[in-house]
């Protein structure tokens, strides 16, 4: 049984469902613990500190949101680890599951990108290629 799952929630329909069966499975087992990640794009470091502040406080206040959000579909009686990062996605999620011994990665196969034409996103693409644990990805 999976003890330690992450889950990846970027708000979409796909990272939803992510959510509700991380939720689920989390609920079987009592000791099961969730990292629910959201990672939020990186800032571009040419732009003035003004701007940066700026948008700090905005993907802050999104990412808040986000989490709030996966918190709700996961449900109750869940022990989640919420983890809000500024940084790539998929480097992120490794980052987090690597950093806290993660035996299950659970994502969206696609996301808010909406490229349609792929099988795949690329950041669980990146993921899947990256991690040495199972990823679940979720249709
Ligand atoms: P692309 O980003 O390549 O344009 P996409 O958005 O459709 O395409 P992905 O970004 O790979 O596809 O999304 C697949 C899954 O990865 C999502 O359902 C979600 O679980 C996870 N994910 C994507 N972006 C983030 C993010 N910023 N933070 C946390 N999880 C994410
Ligand atoms: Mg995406």
């Amino acid at each position: 049984m999976f003890k330690k799952i992450l889950v990846a929630f970027d708000g979409s329909e796909h990272a939803r469902r992510a959510a509700q069966i991380a939720g689920d499975m989390a609920r079987l087992n009592k000791d099961t613990e969730l990292w629910l990640v959201c990672a939020m794009d990186i800032l571009p470091a040419e732009l003035g500190k003004p701007f940066i502040d700026e948008l700090i406080t905005e993907r802050t206040h999104i990412g808040t949101e986000m989490l709030q959000q996966a918190k709700e579909i996961i449900g109750e009686k869940v022990v989640i680890h919420e983890e809000m990062l500024f940084g790539p996605p998929a480097e992120s999620i490794m980052n987090v599951a690597n950093g806290n011994n993660c035996d299950l990665i659970i994502m969206g196969t696609r996301g808010v990108g909406g490229l349609k034409g792929l099988l795949m996103g690329s950041q669980i693409q990146k993921v899947i290629s990256l991690s040495d644990i199972p990823v679940l990805a979720v249709k």
